[in-house]
């Protein structure tokens, strides 16, 4: 991973939880990329969004020309905050999930309806997230990640100061793993056991498999046991199953790789979770310590790089020393 020079400003008070980038950060942001005043509304107008073919510019197709427009989160840069500049660095840890998850509002209209609905509960993961993508959408990438590490990961004090942002993957991933959680419903055969009825299962926390082979067994629909957890009652049965709401439009578990390290070639290209079909639309690697993603469209690999985020690199196999890190999936159309 790129390392950086340590940051120059010092840092002073944390900012409330909830609390918005101040004009300054967006200015500032506006100043790094050129960007002009833009339309403030917290939700960025999917029916106003311009994807219009560039002149002179040849689009092999309506998805790549869609891809190659989207602003993609470049490595590094800093914000300020309470007057201080904070100098981030190892930002590929996180600018990977995000990069997915804008990605996947952009294209997918479902996800957009999905993020929206859960974005309604005030100061959630998913209402930062949202409020993050407005200004990536603007390519004000100063005020989007500072929403991202002061207000969703809840990041301040001495380790805001520091700006390394090193193994911070699981973090986001965790805090995000609301997005899709699934239920398990418990049932112990005695009436006077006291053991939950039901639990949120969180993919990232709680289904942590090495290989995708795994994931479909780690999800499954029923499994009955011998012996209750709590009470030691012969007859425990636990059903995992898609919250009330439905199956979320998109899917994302995280590999471990304590028993096998997940390679390119171990991917599955569709994947059945819960009685649910999704097909594989991108996931991160890890090589030489350093997390680039690769989306799949139409049958076409991309790879994002945070160090080249001007191009959209076409699709080259990854070295030998890498490691799948995450996978996202898509709900089949
Ligand atoms: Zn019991």
């Amino acid at each position: 991973m790129e390392r950086q020079e340590r940051k120059a400003g010092i840092y002073k008070n944390p900012d409330l939880p909830g609390t918005d980038p101040s004009d300054e950060d967006v200015e500032n942001s506006r100043k790094q990329t050129g960007m002009t005043k833009q339309n403030e509304a917290l939700e960025p107008e999917r029916s106003r969004e311009q994807w219009g073919k560039k002149k002179g510019k040849k689009l092999p197709s309506k998805i790549e020309g869609l891809l190659e427009d989207l602003p993609r989160i470049p490595y590094g840069g800093s914000f300020v905050h309470n007057g201080c500049n904070v100098i981030l660095r190892n930002t590929c840890n996180i600018d990977n999930v995000i990069q997915i998850l804008f990605t996947l509002y952009k294209i997918n209209k479902a996800t957009g309806i999905w993020l929206h609905r859960l974005a309604q509960e005030r100061d959630s993961a998913c209402y930062f997230l949202l409020r993050a993508f407005r200004h990536l959408d603007s390519s004000e990438w100063a005020a989007a990640r500072k929403i991202i590490l002061v207000n969703l990961l809840k990041v301040g004090g001495a380790e805001l100061e520091d700006g390394d942002l090193y193994e911070s993957e699981d973090r986001i991933l965790q805090q995000l793993g609301d997005l899709f959680i699934v239920v398990k419903n418990i049932t112990c055969k005695n009436p006077n056991c006291r053991l939950p009825k039901q639990i949120d299962i969180c993919p990232m926390r709680d289904a942590p498999v090495s290989l995708p082979a795994m994931i479909e067994e780690a999800f499954y629909c029923q499994k009955t046991f011998k012996k209750c957890y709590l009470c030691s009652y012969q007859g425990l049965t636990e059903k995992q199953q898609w919250p009330a709401i439905g199956p979320p439009p998109f899917f994302c578990y995280y590999l471990n790789q304590v028993e096998n390290v997940c390679k390119e070639e171990h991917l599955l290209v569709s994947q059945k979770i819960l009685g649910v079909e999704f097909d594989l639309f991108a996931y991160t690697v890890l090589e030489n310590n350093h997390y680039t993603t690769v989306f799949l469209f139409e049958g076409k690999r991309y790879i994002y790089n945070g160090l080249k985020n001007k191009t959209l690199i076409k699709y080259r196999p990854s070295g030998p020393n890498h490691s799948v890190s995450t996978v996202w999936l898509l709900k089949k159309q």
